[in-house]
Protein backbone atom coordinates (compact mmCIF):
# COMPACT_ATOMS: atom_id res chain seq x y z
CA UNK A 1 0.00 0.00 0.00
CA UNK A 2 1.69 3.11 -1.08
CA UNK A 3 -1.02 5.84 0.22
CA UNK A 4 0.46 8.90 2.28
CA UNK A 5 -1.08 11.99 4.10
CA UNK A 6 -1.12 14.52 1.44
CA UNK A 7 1.55 16.87 1.51
CA UNK A 8 -0.30 20.05 2.78
CA UNK A 9 -1.27 17.98 5.99
CA UNK A 10 2.17 16.42 6.86
CA UNK A 11 3.17 19.32 9.10
CA UNK A 12 0.08 18.71 11.27
CA UNK A 13 0.13 14.87 12.22
CA UNK A 14 -0.64 15.15 15.73
CA UNK A 15 -1.96 17.88 17.91
CA UNK A 16 -0.26 19.22 20.77
CA UNK A 17 -3.31 18.75 23.21
CA UNK A 18 -3.38 15.33 22.36
CA UNK A 19 0.30 14.81 22.66
CA UNK A 20 0.91 16.87 26.30
CA UNK A 21 -2.61 15.28 27.32
CA UNK A 22 -1.58 11.80 26.72
CA UNK A 23 1.85 12.51 28.58
CA UNK A 24 -0.20 13.97 31.29
CA UNK A 25 -1.49 10.33 31.57
CA UNK A 26 0.88 7.95 31.04
CA UNK A 27 3.34 10.07 33.64
CA UNK A 28 -0.07 10.68 35.73
CA UNK A 29 0.96 14.63 36.14
CA UNK A 30 -1.55 17.47 36.82
CA UNK A 31 -2.51 18.49 33.69
CA UNK A 32 -2.59 22.24 33.33
CA UNK A 33 -1.88 21.77 29.32
CA UNK A 34 -5.19 21.33 27.75
CA UNK A 35 -7.84 23.62 28.13
CA UNK A 36 -10.91 21.81 29.90
CA UNK A 37 -12.13 22.47 33.17
CA UNK A 38 -12.13 20.01 35.53
CA UNK A 39 -15.27 20.86 36.99
CA UNK A 40 -18.88 20.43 35.47
CA UNK A 41 -21.32 22.88 34.15
CA UNK A 42 -24.80 23.95 35.51
CA UNK A 43 -26.58 21.26 36.61
CA UNK A 44 -29.56 22.18 34.78
CA UNK A 45 -27.88 22.32 31.31
CA UNK A 46 -26.43 18.60 32.18
CA UNK A 47 -30.14 17.76 33.31
CA UNK A 48 -31.36 19.26 30.04
CA UNK A 49 -29.67 16.84 28.25
CA UNK A 50 -30.17 13.83 29.98
CA UNK A 51 -34.23 14.54 29.80
CA UNK A 52 -33.71 15.06 26.03
CA UNK A 53 -31.63 11.57 25.29
CA UNK A 54 -34.56 9.92 27.54
CA UNK A 55 -37.74 11.70 25.94
CA UNK A 56 -36.46 10.33 22.28
CA UNK A 57 -34.17 13.29 21.11
CA UNK A 58 -31.92 10.96 19.46
CA UNK A 59 -31.95 11.23 15.98
CA UNK A 60 -31.02 13.73 12.90
CA UNK A 61 -31.96 17.64 14.11
CA UNK A 62 -32.63 20.28 11.37
CA UNK A 63 -29.20 21.18 9.01
CA UNK A 64 -29.18 24.71 10.96
CA UNK A 65 -29.92 23.50 14.07
CA UNK A 66 -32.55 22.98 16.43
CA UNK A 67 -34.60 26.07 16.25
CA UNK A 68 -34.48 26.30 19.87
CA UNK A 69 -30.95 26.57 20.03
CA UNK A 70 -30.91 29.03 17.22
CA UNK A 71 -33.28 31.11 19.18
CA UNK A 72 -31.78 31.09 22.35
CA UNK A 73 -28.38 32.37 20.48
CA UNK A 74 -29.90 34.95 19.10
CA UNK A 75 -31.69 35.98 22.10
CA UNK A 76 -28.19 35.87 24.17
CA UNK A 77 -26.14 37.92 21.22
CA UNK A 78 -28.57 40.57 21.85
CA UNK A 79 -28.92 40.63 25.78
CA UNK A 80 -25.27 40.42 26.06
CA UNK A 81 -23.75 42.09 23.07
CA UNK A 82 -25.96 44.19 21.54
CA UNK A 83 -25.67 41.76 18.47
CA UNK A 84 -28.93 41.64 16.63
CA UNK A 85 -29.25 37.96 14.47
CA UNK A 86 -32.34 36.67 12.34
CA UNK A 87 -32.08 32.77 13.59
CA UNK A 88 -33.65 31.18 10.78
CA UNK A 89 -31.19 32.85 8.00
CA UNK A 90 -28.00 33.83 9.84
CA UNK A 91 -26.68 31.42 12.68
CA UNK A 92 -25.73 28.17 11.77
CA UNK A 93 -25.17 25.74 14.29
CA UNK A 94 -21.75 23.22 14.00
CA UNK A 95 -19.79 20.64 15.73
CA UNK A 96 -18.13 22.58 18.04
CA UNK A 97 -16.24 26.09 17.29
CA UNK A 98 -13.76 24.01 15.53
CA UNK A 99 -15.97 23.06 12.57
CA UNK A 100 -17.59 26.80 12.21
CA UNK A 101 -13.98 27.21 11.94
CA UNK A 102 -12.86 24.92 9.16
CA UNK A 103 -16.28 25.18 7.53
CA UNK A 104 -15.92 28.97 6.95
CA UNK A 105 -11.99 28.83 5.69
CA UNK A 106 -13.06 26.54 3.10
CA UNK A 107 -16.28 28.18 1.97
CA UNK A 108 -14.34 31.45 1.62
CA UNK A 109 -10.51 30.68 0.07
CA UNK A 110 -9.89 29.45 -2.92
CA UNK A 111 -6.02 27.81 -3.21
CA UNK A 112 -3.77 30.38 -3.13
CA UNK A 113 -5.59 32.99 -0.96
CA UNK A 114 -4.40 34.44 2.48
CA UNK A 115 -5.99 33.40 5.82
CA UNK A 116 -4.45 36.98 7.92
CA UNK A 117 -4.60 35.83 11.55
CA UNK A 118 -2.94 36.87 14.74
CA UNK A 119 0.07 35.15 16.34
CA UNK A 120 0.76 33.27 18.67
CA UNK A 121 -2.66 31.45 16.86
CA UNK A 122 -5.18 28.27 17.99
CA UNK A 123 -3.74 25.53 16.25
CA UNK A 124 -6.36 24.85 14.07
CA UNK A 125 -6.33 27.69 11.89
CA UNK A 126 -3.30 26.72 10.32
CA UNK A 127 -4.33 23.22 9.50
CA UNK A 128 -7.93 23.96 8.18
CA UNK A 129 -5.88 26.92 5.85
CA UNK A 130 -3.52 24.64 4.86
CA UNK A 131 -6.39 22.04 4.00
CA UNK A 132 -8.08 24.40 1.84
CA UNK A 133 -5.11 24.87 -0.09
CA UNK A 134 -4.63 28.82 0.92
CA UNK A 135 -1.85 30.40 2.20
CA UNK A 136 -1.10 31.18 6.26
CA UNK A 137 0.14 34.89 7.69
CA UNK A 138 0.11 35.69 10.78
CA UNK A 139 1.10 39.14 12.60
CA UNK A 140 2.55 39.14 15.97
CA UNK A 141 0.95 40.11 19.45
CA UNK A 142 3.66 42.39 20.79
CA UNK A 143 4.25 43.26 24.74
CA UNK A 144 3.75 46.68 25.27
CA UNK A 145 4.86 49.08 28.16
CA UNK A 146 2.31 48.05 30.60
CA UNK A 147 3.32 44.03 30.15
CA UNK A 148 0.05 43.60 27.88
CA UNK A 149 0.54 41.97 24.84
CA UNK A 150 -1.61 44.11 22.18
CA UNK A 151 -1.96 44.32 18.51
CA UNK A 152 0.31 47.40 16.21
CA UNK A 153 -2.50 48.10 13.73
CA UNK A 154 -0.14 49.69 11.40
CA UNK A 155 1.85 46.33 11.66
CA UNK A 156 -1.41 44.71 10.80
CA UNK A 157 -1.71 46.76 7.42
CA UNK A 158 1.04 46.37 6.13
CA UNK A 159 0.77 42.37 6.40
CA UNK A 160 -2.52 42.54 4.01
CA UNK A 161 -1.66 41.57 0.65
CA UNK A 162 -3.26 41.06 -2.75
CA UNK A 163 -4.39 38.05 -2.22
CA UNK A 164 -5.39 38.35 1.57
CA UNK A 165 -8.87 36.64 1.23
CA UNK A 166 -9.99 36.45 4.93
CA UNK A 167 -9.17 38.01 8.57
CA UNK A 168 -9.34 35.31 10.99
CA UNK A 169 -9.12 36.74 14.43
CA UNK A 170 -9.75 35.30 18.29
CA UNK A 171 -10.36 37.53 21.08
CA UNK A 172 -10.57 36.80 24.08
CA UNK A 173 -7.45 35.52 22.63
CA UNK A 174 -5.89 31.63 22.70
CA UNK A 175 -3.14 31.43 24.28
CA UNK A 176 -2.08 35.26 25.06
CA UNK A 177 -5.24 36.24 27.46
CA UNK A 178 -5.26 39.36 25.08
CA UNK A 179 -8.94 40.94 24.89
CA UNK A 180 -8.62 43.22 22.12
CA UNK A 181 -9.20 46.75 22.77
CA UNK A 182 -12.13 48.86 21.13
CA UNK A 183 -9.31 50.84 19.55
CA UNK A 184 -7.33 47.86 18.26
CA UNK A 185 -10.95 46.58 16.77
CA UNK A 186 -11.40 49.83 14.88
CA UNK A 187 -8.24 49.68 13.72
CA UNK A 188 -8.39 46.51 12.24
CA UNK A 189 -12.21 47.29 11.13
CA UNK A 190 -11.19 50.57 9.34
CA UNK A 191 -8.30 48.26 7.05
CA UNK A 192 -10.84 45.74 7.06
CA UNK A 193 -13.67 47.88 5.09
CA UNK A 194 -10.52 49.85 3.06
CA UNK A 195 -9.54 46.86 1.63
CA UNK A 196 -13.50 44.76 1.22
CA UNK A 197 -11.89 41.77 4.04
CA UNK A 198 -14.14 39.32 5.11
CA UNK A 199 -13.83 38.85 9.43
CA UNK A 200 -14.24 35.61 10.56
CA UNK A 201 -13.92 36.32 14.62
CA UNK A 202 -13.21 33.29 16.37
CA UNK A 203 -14.91 34.45 20.44
CA UNK A 204 -15.49 31.48 22.34
CA UNK A 205 -14.31 33.19 25.30
CA UNK A 206 -16.43 35.88 25.10
CA UNK A 207 -17.78 35.14 28.40
CA UNK A 208 -14.72 34.77 30.34
CA UNK A 209 -13.14 38.20 30.27
CA UNK A 210 -11.85 39.56 34.14
CA UNK A 211 -11.62 42.60 36.11
CA UNK A 212 -14.32 44.39 33.60
CA UNK A 213 -12.60 44.31 30.75
CA UNK A 214 -14.94 44.73 28.38
CA UNK A 215 -15.50 41.98 24.96
CA UNK A 216 -16.02 44.13 22.07
CA UNK A 217 -17.85 41.95 18.60
CA UNK A 218 -15.49 43.41 16.16
CA UNK A 219 -18.98 42.67 14.05
CA UNK A 220 -21.03 45.32 16.08
CA UNK A 221 -18.22 48.08 14.95
CA UNK A 222 -20.06 50.56 12.54
CA UNK A 223 -20.01 48.82 8.89
CA UNK A 224 -18.70 46.01 10.15
CA UNK A 225 -21.75 43.46 10.34
CA UNK A 226 -22.18 42.69 6.94
CA UNK A 227 -18.44 41.02 6.18
CA UNK A 228 -18.10 39.40 9.84
CA UNK A 229 -18.91 36.21 11.04
CA UNK A 230 -18.81 35.52 14.27
CA UNK A 231 -18.13 32.08 15.68
CA UNK A 232 -18.41 30.34 19.31
CA UNK A 233 -20.00 27.46 21.26
CA UNK A 234 -21.13 26.87 24.28
CA UNK A 235 -17.62 24.79 25.52
CA UNK A 236 -16.25 27.47 27.50
CA UNK A 237 -19.56 29.29 28.25
CA UNK A 238 -21.12 26.02 30.06
CA UNK A 239 -17.93 23.97 30.81
CA UNK A 240 -19.04 21.52 28.52
CA UNK A 241 -16.17 21.37 26.04
CA UNK A 242 -16.85 17.79 25.03
CA UNK A 243 -20.54 18.34 23.90
CA UNK A 244 -19.16 20.45 20.91
CA UNK A 245 -21.67 22.65 20.26
CA UNK A 246 -20.74 25.75 18.28
CA UNK A 247 -22.22 28.04 16.24
CA UNK A 248 -21.51 30.86 13.58
CA UNK A 249 -23.70 34.22 13.15
CA UNK A 250 -23.46 36.63 10.08
CA UNK A 251 -25.38 37.41 6.91
CA UNK A 252 -27.74 35.23 5.59
CA UNK A 253 -25.76 34.91 2.19
CA UNK A 254 -22.25 34.49 4.24
CA UNK A 255 -23.94 32.06 6.85
CA UNK A 256 -25.64 30.23 3.46
CA UNK A 257 -22.41 29.68 2.27
CA UNK A 258 -20.30 28.23 5.33
CA UNK A 259 -23.70 25.82 5.55
CA UNK A 260 -22.63 24.35 1.93
CA UNK A 261 -19.61 23.33 3.11
CA UNK A 262 -20.97 22.62 6.65
CA UNK A 263 -23.30 19.85 5.79
CA UNK A 264 -20.78 17.55 3.82
CA UNK A 265 -18.09 17.97 6.58
CA UNK A 266 -20.59 16.67 9.47
CA UNK A 267 -24.28 17.58 8.69
CA UNK A 268 -25.42 17.51 11.70
CA UNK A 269 -24.95 16.52 15.02
CA UNK A 270 -25.59 16.35 18.76
CA UNK A 271 -29.22 17.59 19.32
CA UNK A 272 -29.45 16.34 23.26
CA UNK A 273 -26.74 18.80 23.81
CA UNK A 274 -28.09 21.21 21.00
CA UNK A 275 -31.30 22.02 23.85
CA UNK A 276 -29.00 21.45 26.87
CA UNK A 277 -26.82 24.66 25.65
CA UNK A 278 -30.06 26.64 24.77
CA UNK A 279 -31.30 25.76 28.24
CA UNK A 280 -27.91 27.04 29.61
CA UNK A 281 -27.69 30.64 27.04
CA UNK A 282 -31.31 31.46 28.24
CA UNK A 283 -31.54 30.35 31.86
CA UNK A 284 -28.02 30.70 33.22
CA UNK A 285 -26.84 34.05 32.74
CA UNK A 286 -25.86 34.28 36.61
CA UNK A 287 -23.64 31.10 36.67
CA UNK A 288 -21.77 32.02 33.38
CA UNK A 289 -20.73 35.44 35.41
CA UNK A 290 -20.07 33.46 38.39
CA UNK A 291 -17.48 30.92 36.01
CA UNK A 292 -15.94 34.56 35.24
CA UNK A 293 -15.42 35.13 38.42
CA UNK A 294 -14.26 32.03 39.88
CA UNK A 295 -11.75 32.05 36.41
CA UNK A 296 -10.41 35.52 37.71
CA UNK A 297 -9.53 33.93 41.05
CA UNK A 298 -8.27 31.17 39.54
CA UNK A 299 -6.07 33.31 37.40
CA UNK A 300 -4.76 34.95 40.30
CA UNK A 301 -4.05 32.10 42.40
CA UNK A 302 -2.22 30.55 39.30
CA UNK A 303 -0.02 33.99 38.31
CA UNK A 304 0.84 34.30 42.05
CA UNK A 305 2.04 30.96 41.98
CA UNK A 306 4.00 30.83 38.98
CA UNK A 307 5.35 34.49 40.10
CA UNK A 308 6.66 32.55 43.34
CA UNK A 309 8.48 29.81 41.84
CA UNK A 310 10.12 33.05 39.76
CA UNK A 311 8.27 32.51 36.34
CA UNK A 312 7.58 35.66 34.33
CA UNK A 313 4.14 35.31 33.72
CA UNK A 314 2.08 38.09 30.91
CA UNK A 315 -1.12 38.56 33.26
CA UNK A 316 -4.16 37.40 31.03
CA UNK A 317 -7.41 39.72 30.88
CA UNK A 318 -9.28 36.77 29.55
CA UNK A 319 -9.64 32.96 28.80
CA UNK A 320 -8.43 30.16 30.59
CA UNK A 321 -4.33 30.38 29.95
CA UNK A 322 -1.51 32.35 31.22
CA UNK A 323 1.52 32.50 29.20
CA UNK A 324 5.04 32.43 31.62
CA UNK A 325 8.81 33.01 30.55
CA UNK A 326 10.70 30.68 31.47
CA UNK A 327 14.42 31.78 31.86
CA UNK A 328 14.49 33.08 35.14
CA UNK A 329 14.35 29.38 35.92
CA UNK A 330 17.93 29.05 33.34
CA UNK A 331 16.44 27.29 29.99
CA UNK A 332 14.84 28.73 26.87
CA UNK A 333 14.12 25.60 25.46
CA UNK A 334 10.47 25.50 26.25
CA UNK A 335 9.62 22.80 24.08
CA UNK A 336 11.97 20.57 26.31
CA UNK A 337 11.41 22.04 29.64
CA UNK A 338 7.42 20.98 28.52
CA UNK A 339 8.45 17.23 27.68
CA UNK A 340 9.95 17.27 30.86
CA UNK A 341 8.15 18.53 32.98
CA UNK A 342 5.88 15.54 33.67
CA UNK A 343 8.27 13.61 34.61
CA UNK A 344 10.70 16.09 36.87
CA UNK A 345 7.44 17.86 38.32
CA UNK A 346 4.39 15.69 37.89
CA UNK A 347 2.65 19.07 35.40
CA UNK A 348 2.19 19.69 31.94
CA UNK A 349 2.23 22.47 30.27
CA UNK A 350 2.30 23.52 26.49
CA UNK A 351 5.02 25.26 24.60
CA UNK A 352 3.75 28.29 23.47
CA UNK A 353 6.39 28.19 20.19
CA UNK A 354 3.51 25.91 18.71
CA UNK A 355 0.92 28.46 18.29
CA UNK A 356 2.80 30.67 16.36
CA UNK A 357 4.54 30.67 12.88
CA UNK A 358 7.86 32.50 14.37
CA UNK A 359 8.31 29.64 16.89
CA UNK A 360 12.07 31.44 18.02
CA UNK A 361 10.21 34.42 19.26
CA UNK A 362 7.82 31.88 21.46
CA UNK A 363 10.57 29.88 22.74
CA UNK A 364 11.22 30.31 26.07
CA UNK A 365 7.80 30.96 27.04
CA UNK A 366 5.00 27.99 28.16
CA UNK A 367 1.05 27.77 28.82
CA UNK A 368 -0.45 26.99 31.70
CA UNK A 369 -4.10 26.19 31.37
CA UNK A 370 -6.06 27.91 35.14
CA UNK A 371 -9.69 26.11 34.55
CA UNK A 372 -8.55 23.65 37.14
CA UNK A 373 -9.85 23.25 40.53
CA UNK A 374 -7.61 25.27 43.57
CA UNK A 375 -6.23 22.48 44.68
CA UNK A 376 -5.00 21.48 41.72
CA UNK A 377 -3.40 24.90 40.96
CA UNK A 378 -1.78 25.03 44.39
CA UNK A 379 -0.46 21.12 44.43
CA UNK A 380 0.99 22.51 40.75
CA UNK A 381 2.87 25.00 42.20
CA UNK A 382 4.05 23.33 45.11
CA UNK A 383 5.53 21.08 42.71
CA UNK A 384 6.88 24.28 40.43
CA UNK A 385 8.67 25.44 43.66
CA UNK A 386 10.39 22.26 44.15
CA UNK A 387 11.95 21.95 40.98
CA UNK A 388 12.64 25.78 41.31
N1 LIG B 1 -11.08 28.51 19.24
C1 LIG B 1 -10.29 28.70 20.29
C2 LIG B 1 -9.53 29.97 20.41
C3 LIG B 1 -10.16 27.71 21.26
O1 LIG B 1 -9.36 27.89 22.30
C4 LIG B 1 -10.87 26.51 21.11
C5 LIG B 1 -10.62 25.43 22.10
N2 LIG B 1 -11.60 24.84 22.61
C6 LIG B 1 -11.71 26.37 19.99
C7 LIG B 1 -11.78 27.39 19.08
C8 LIG B 1 -12.51 25.13 19.75
O2 LIG B 1 -13.81 25.25 20.26
P1 LIG B 1 -14.82 24.01 20.24
O3 LIG B 1 -14.41 23.08 21.32
O4 LIG B 1 -16.16 24.62 20.47
O5 LIG B 1 -14.72 23.38 18.91
N1 LIG C 1 -8.89 24.84 23.22
C1 LIG C 1 -8.18 24.00 24.11
C2 LIG C 1 -6.80 24.53 24.36
O1 LIG C 1 -6.36 25.46 23.73
C3 LIG C 1 -8.04 22.58 23.65
C4 LIG C 1 -8.81 22.14 22.47
C5 LIG C 1 -8.25 20.91 21.88
O2 LIG C 1 -7.77 20.03 22.56
N2 LIG C 1 -8.27 20.84 20.57
O3 LIG C 1 -6.16 24.00 25.21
Amino acid sequence: MTAALVARMRPFTTTIFAEMSALAISTRALNLGQGFPDSDGPSSVLRRAQEAIAGGMNQYPPGPGLPELRNAIAHARSRDFLQEFDPDTEILVTVGATEAIAATILAFCEAGDEVLTLDPFYDSYAAVTALAGARHRSVPLRRDGTGRLGLDVAEFAAAVGPRTRLVLLNSPHNPTGTVLTRDELAGIAAVCQERDLLVVTDEVYEYLTFDGVEHVPIGTLPGMAERTLTISSGGKTLSTTGWKVGWVCGPAALVSAVRSVKQFLTFVANPPFQLAVAHGLREERAWISSLAADLAAKRDRLCAGLSGVGLDVFRPQGTYFVLAEISPLGTTDGMRFCLDLPHRAGVVAIPTEVFSADPAAWRSTIRFAFCKQDAVIDEACRRLAALA
